[in-house]
């Protein structure tokens, strides 16, 4: 007994994550988060936040959330069918709707809860989910929690999802297509215009997550949807209220017949308590800003395409982006983790990814290009990688 209550079986566990060399301490952050920040103790240009916009720091949305906080306190007391369903929910998701030119909105506390409530109510036994091999975890972890069956099609390969579209066709009540919008690990956009087809073709549902896509393409940042002209042809497009928009929460948009199922049996807004009132304040202001004006958005693309111009031309493999998630391909695992740890010693912070989160020898540091920083920003950060580039024989 006295094993189990020391926790024996995780401590070996942790040796484990040791010998293989990818046990780490969660990195502290010591101011907001924004374009330069203060990191374990030291300022550093911060080039790995979803926050694309600069919101998570803009005097507009924190004087918003103070005022929300003011009018309706700082918690809501209750999961919104009790008595947590303040007004301010509501406003926010007729807000969304409009921003997302879709019948309704249902919000969520999270993205994760978002994919995780969604996927399990509009499936059940006897449907199928079909996925992108490349999807999110909280898309798999949604689909886990279906009683539906699952099957997964090749990265973005049309064939292979027509194939699987052909198998389920005569064998399922229901087909429900999901993919993501914009793939986080290389910032391609789904080819959303043919998966539509298939799935009207095979008189299949589909599912966008566009957690990557809302607040960075289309018009003033309405998605992935909006980038294609696809309204109305998807019935359920995810959004998530913590990168672009800046604050916490996912919703989906769709139907109002979506909305009152959802109402009903989505399971992370029954049984978790609500949003907080400061939280959509300050989401209902990064809403507002958004549709007034292009500044952000511009500005984010400008930077995008300024930084990624700059490592291209110093000879870094930037793989195929369409989107201002920049990848710099290293390749091997060690390599690319050693770079990103010289890269932070000399004031830069980009988040190393490797394998199982990418395939094995595509190691990579992700840029994450914002609104906020500054060309002089971005300069010393293109210098940085340079120098780091040279010394390490990657350029
Ligand atoms: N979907 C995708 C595609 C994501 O990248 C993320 C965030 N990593 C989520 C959902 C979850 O969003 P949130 O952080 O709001 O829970």
């Amino acid at each position: 007994m006295a094993n189990v209550h020391e926790l024996k079986f995780l401590k070996e566990k942790i040796e484990d994550l040791k010998e293989q060399g990818v046990y780490r301490k969660l990195p502290v952050l010591e101011s907001a988060n924004q374009a330069e920040v203060i990191l374990n103790g030291n300022k550093v240009i911060n080039l790995s936040s979803n926050n694309y916009l600069g919101f998570a720091n803009h005097p507009r949305l924190k004087k918003a959330a103070i005022d929300a906080v003011e009018k309706y306190g700082a918690g809501a007391g209750a999961v919104r069918t009790i008595i947590g369903n303040m007004s301010i929910h509501e406003e926010l998701e007729a807000l969304l709707s409009k921003f997302k030119r879709e019948e309704a909105a249902f919000v969520y506390q999270s993205g994760f809860n978002c994919n995780a409530g969604t996927i399990q109510a509009v499936t059940e036994a006897g449907d199928i989910i079909i996925s992108d091999e490349l999807n999110h975890a909280s898309i798999i972890d949604g689909s886990r929690l279906s009683k539906a069956n699952r099957a997964i099609y090749k990265h973005s390969d049309m064939d292979s999802l027509e194939q699987v579209l052909k198998e389920s066709r005569d064998k399922y009540r229901n087909i429900l297509i999901i993919t993501d919008g914009v793939f986080s690990m290389d910032g391609d956009i789904a080819k959303l215009p043919e998966i539509v087809e298939l799935a009207e073709k095979y008189e299949a549902m589909t599912y966008v997550d566009d957690a990557h896509g809302s607040g960075v393409l289309g018009e003033s940042g309405r998605g992935t949807v909006d980038h294609f002209g696809l309204h109305g042809r998807v019935d359920f497009t995810i959004g998530t209220l913590s990168k672009a928009i800046g604050v916490v929460g996912g919703y989906v948009a769709g139907s109002n017949t979506m909305y009152e199922w959802l109402s009903h049996r989505a399971r992370p807004v029954l049984f978790s308590t609500s949003l907080p009132p400061a939280a959509v304040g300050a989401i209902m202001e990064a809403l507002t800003m958004l549709m007034e004006s292009t500044e952000y958005t511009d500005r984010l693309w400008d930077n995008a395409k300024y930084f990624k111009t700059k490592l291209g031309t110093l000879g870094f493999n930037t793989g195929h982006s369409e989107t201002p998630i920049t990848p710099v391909i290293i390749g091997d695992e060690a390599k690319t983790m050693e770079f990103s740890r010289k890269l932070l010693e000399k004031g830069v912070y980009v988040s190393g990814i490797v394998f199982p989160t990418v395939p094995k020898g595509t190691g990579r540091v992700r840029c994450m290009v914002t609104a906020a920083h500054t060309k002089e920003q971005l300069d010393k950060a293109v210098e940085v990688f340079e120098q780091v580039g040279k010394e390490m024989n990657i350029l």
